[in-house]
């Protein structure tokens, strides 16, 4: 294993040409349940950026005509060493996050080793084929498809081996090399990824760790030598790197953020509906990009909804993060906390909207093994929410839900209800809680939105491509569209007459 297994850990560095690169500028990453330092780490200047994207040139000639059944033999022993890793490598994100080990260890890994494993059985199953089309008795038309070249992949905190693996799964499969820069809030993970891939027999240059801040990515993504971003971030920033990518012709995958919205139709089953809400809100204290904060609940569930609510909700336990039975952390950052605590100042003072649970402060009581430096927050439920109050319309990306009540008395009630989960400019997933399956595709093919559920939240398999619609995305991840965005294609026309176009000629 790369690092020491428990904190504090050992001074983090670039990873280049499958070495290990220390620098002497450095910056430091903390605990974010105890506000404790965890490492420090290398800040990548720009000649060690420039020297990963070279590393990614150098490798690139070999890897990207190493057939695709050597690369999946390569990936899937990586698979295999994360999976025997799993609590390890769970335990440092619990470090580095601040999320639960009950959810590291059964979620962050486990979910990125599958990609991983998807990638590594399509390519070698003909994923990377392309086609024959005959044309003529004797002409035909072949495409192949090849790799983009050296890639960049920049994450957010909230996921970070499951997005570090997101992103270079489909892009080492599909035979190209990446440039990783994590979110600099979580570091850790970047060094252990990159040495499970260099003893899994990646050669050195093919995946490349390079640490900062958005000064870091932005150098990235203007690179001349990078080929493709791929994005995970918040609107705002994704807008910005998109607009330097376009300038550079490079393509791009864009995972933003979302206001998505959670349908509770009348005949929904009060449990199933409670559950879902809560998983869509309270799930990694509600730092998830699919969360779904806007939950529309019809004046007719409303009490029972809201009182099996209140009764379910002693079942989000703080605690010890390392204790199984702990399912809620901290908020992953300091910067963070002060916003979502702002949103929900402002949800109480300005928005004035009713406070159902939670509230300002920290977890009351805190339990003994939380310290109170650490960024923890309440879980909180606002409800009577209209559509124009700040929280029911910006990300907040913390534990905060708002119950949008709606009229169900009316008979057109659907088509407002449906006009009101779309007014954003937002789009990136939604799901609807219905006992009738042919009102719920009804209702899902009018949501706006890339990432859909049906009686159920925020599950996000390997198979199940997954993007945002509107101002949330571009392109997708996972599944089988998702090796399409580390590709280019290539037409071939092959003419077997003799002559081939030199005879128009000679006929005119
Ligand atoms: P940010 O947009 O703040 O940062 C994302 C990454 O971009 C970080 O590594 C950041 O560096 C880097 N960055 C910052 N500025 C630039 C720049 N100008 N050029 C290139 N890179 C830059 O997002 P957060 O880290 O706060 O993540 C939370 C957001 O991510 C939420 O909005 C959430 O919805 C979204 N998200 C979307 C997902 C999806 O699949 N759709 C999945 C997970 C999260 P650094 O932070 O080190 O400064």
């Amino acid at each position: 294993m790369g690092l020491t297994q428990s904190p504090p850990y050992e001074k983090q560095p670039l990873y280049i040409a499958g070495q290990r690169h220390q620098l002497q500028s450095t910056f430091t990453t903390v605990n974010p349940a105890n506000n404790e330092p965890l490492a420090e780490v290398s800040q990548a200047d720009p000649s060690a950026i420039d020297a990963a994207v070279e590393a990614g040139q150098r490798a690139f000639p070999s890897w990207s005509i190493t057939s695709p059944l050597e690369r999946s033999r390569i990936l899937l022993r990586a698979v295999h060493l994360l999976r025997a890793r799993n609590d390890d490598l769970a335990r440092i994100e619990t470090h580095d996050t601040g999320k639960p080990f009950s959810e590291t260890s059964t979620v962050d890994v486990v979910t990125g080793a599958d990609v991983l494993q998807f990638y590594a059985n399509l390519i070698a199953a003909g994923g990377l084929d392309g086609d024959t089309t005959p044309l003529r008795p004797d002409a035909y038309i072949s495409t192949t498809k090849a790799p983009l070249g050296v890639c960049a992949g920049i994450g957010a905190w909230n996921y970070p081996i499951q997005i570090a693996l997101w992103k270079s799964a489909p892009c080492l499969a599909a035979g190209n090399c990446m440039v990783y820069k994590p979110s600099e809030f979580t570091p850790l993970h970047a060094l252990q990824l990159a040495e499970i891939y260099t003893e899994a027999g990646l050669p050195p240059g093919v995946f490349n760790v390079v640490h900062g801040a958005g000064d870091v990515g932005a150098r990235l993504t203007s690179h001349p030598s990078i080929a493709k971003v791929s994005f995970t971030g918040q609107v705002s920033t994704g807008s910005k790197v998109a607009s330097a990518a376009a300038a550079g012709m490079k393509a791009v995958t864009m995972e933003l953020g979302g206001k998505s919205p959670c349908v509770i139709l009348p005949d929904a089953a009060v449990e199933l509906a409670v559950d879902g809400a809560m998983m869509a809100n309270f799930f990694s204290s509600g730092q998830v990009c699919t969360n779904g904060t806007r939950v529309f609940v019809p004046q007719s569930l409303l009490p029972a909804f809201q009182t099996r609510l209140l009764q379910k909700m002693s079942d989000i336990r703080p605690g010890d993060l390392m204790d199984p039975n702990t399912n809620f952390g901290p908020l992953v950052s300091k910067p963070h906390w002060e916003k979502v605590t702002a949103y929900i100042r402002h949800g109480i003072e300005t928005d004035k909207a009713t406070l159902l649970y939670g509230g300002l402060g920290a977890p009351s009581p805190l339990p003994p093994a939380c310290r109170k430096e650490g960024y923890w927050v309440r879980p909180t439920v606002f409800t009577d929410c209209t559509d124009d109050m700040l929280i029911a319309t910006e990300e907040i990306f913390g534990p905060v839900m708002t119950i949008l009540p709606y009229d169900d008395s009316h008979p057109a009630y659907l088509t407002t209800l449906i006009a009101r989960a779309n007014a954003t400019p937002m789009g990136l997933a939604a799901g609807v809680f219905t006992a009738d399956l042919a009102l719920a595709h009804q209702v899902v093919g009018a949501l706006e939105a890339g990432i859909t559920w049906v009686n159920t939240w925020g599950e996000s398999p390997a198979e199940m491509p997954v993007g945002g619609w509107k101002k949330s995305g571009l392109g997708v991840e996972n599944g089988r569209r998702g090796l399409e965005a580390w590709v280019r294609h290539k037409s071939t026309l092959v003419e077997m007459a003799r002559g081939g176009s030199g005879t128009v000629f000679a006929k005119l």
